[in-house]
């Protein structure tokens, strides 16, 4: 018999891996070619050349014990420093490898902080429309997730809202940009509000607030962006970072988190994500994996063919008349659904073959996510099925 915590984490099991499942039924019954699968954020866009020669090359270069060894639980030395140098390249700090823990994916970096900050009760606040195992992440250490309800207009933080919800037990607040499921990007003003809010707060209550900046689309964007670097905006700062995105490797399950060195309490905190990660059953992140990313630290997914993809979808969604704010990044746009009831819309839809994720999921009702991380022709194709979904709602 199964645990009823557990119990819980099932029956509110995600509805976006539920759909790709009956994208594979659909698939098999009328063709893949016929079905319309929008559900989940899988890359379609291959790992670039570079990554496979880096394997090839750490398989050939590394001593065996070494590489199929136990690391330490925060990871290779080397491979920390070399993301530390890095991300000092590139927004100026002055980090070493103490300030880098190599995880298995953002979901694992999630994982990890929320496991090391918070006791049963602290409350974790996400803006909605936001990644929905955010909820199950919590309530993996008894956190409470706080929402704060969305600003439909922009997509953006809700930042009067936020400023009244934030109470004496606030541990986190969970922030997502390029954001899944909108594709909006928070700029550099807004992370300051959020500083500010957080910073006042944290003096009236007398204890840290952490911003988790949960961030494997940072490299996915299309425009002229400066995707800001949180900790410049807030001491109290982790970064949850994947390479399942940016490289499409998230079958490979790396990743890393980032901790600012001027967040409360530093070295208590990379001794608990590290024994979090062992402790936890990860123990550490794939070695072949962490060998690899230090070769390949230039490189990302050729972004040009998400951007034709998000071009593609905004033609037909706007020629068609669905709502919709225009997302400048991740690879998902999230549409007002035709009906209030976004879950029947979203059953509706499959009538059509069309494969897409009720807003709900987010913590958004009334709306719906498409992911565009789809062949081309997948949405060309798709066309009819959109059209179809309208007029059946239009009647
Ligand atoms: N956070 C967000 C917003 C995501 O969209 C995802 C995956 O889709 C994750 C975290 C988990 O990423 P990973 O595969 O690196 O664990």
């Amino acid at each position: 018999m199964i645990s009823d915590k557990m119990q819980t984490f099932v029956s509110g099991s995600s509805a976006v891996r539920a759909m790709f499942e009956e994208g594979k039924k659909m698939a098999a019954e009328y063709g893949a070619e016929n079905v319309y699968d929008f559900s989940l954020g899988n890359p379609s866009v291959e790992a670039p050349k570079s990554v496979k020669n880096a394997v090839i090359k750490v398989l050939e270069e590394t001593s065996p014990n070494i590489l199929h060894g136990y690391p330490n639980n925060l990871g290779f030395e080397d491979v920390r420093l070399a993301l530390a140098l890095q991300c000092n390249k590139l927004h100026g700090t002055d980090y070493n490898e103490n300030n880098i823990v190599m995880t298995t994916g953002a979901a694992a970096a999630l994982n990890i902080i929320l496991k090391s900050i918070i006791n049963p009760g602290d409350e974790v606040v996400v803006f909605a429309p936001y990644f929905g195992e955010y909820r199950a992440y919590a309530g993996n250490y008894d956190g409470k997730i706080v929402e704060i309800s969305p600003n439909k207009e922009t997509f953006q933080p809700n930042l009067e809202e936020f400023e009244k919800k934030l109470t004496e037990k606030t541990k986190a607040v969970i922030i997502n940009t390029p954001n899944n499921p909108t594709g909006v990007i928070y700029s550099a003003e807004t992370l300051t509000k959020i500083g500010g809010i957080l910073k006042a707060k944290e003096e009236e209550i007398g204890h840290p607030i952490y911003i988790i900046s949960d961030e494997p689309y940072r490299e996915l964007f299309y425009g002229d962006f400066n995707i800001p670097f949180v900790p410049d905006f807030y001491d109290h700062t982790f970064i949850a970072y994947s390479y399942s995105k940016s490289l499409s490797l998230p079958g490979e399950r790396i990743g890393y988190v980032t901790i600012h060195d001027k967040i409360d309490g530093f070295e208590d905190m990379v001794s608990a994500l590290s024994c979090a990660n062992r402790i936890s059953g990860f123990v550490n992140a794939p070695t072949l994996w962490q060998k690899v990313i230090p070769h390949c630290l230039n490189e990302s997914v050729d972004v040009s063919v998400y951007k034709k993809n998000l071009d593609a979808v905004i033609d037909i969604l706007t020629e068609l008349g669905y709502e919709f704010v225009r997302p400048d990044g991740a690879f998902y746009v999230f549409p007002k659904a035709l009906i209030d009831d976004d879950v029947a819309f979203c059953q509706a839809a499959k009538e059509f073959r069309l494969l897409i994720v009720p807003g709900s999921s987010f913590g958004c009702p009334g709306y719906f996510r498409m992911a565009y991380c789809v062949p081309y022709e997948t949405i060309i194709n798709s066309k009819e099925s959109f059209k179809a979904l309208k007029e059946k709602f239009s009647r």
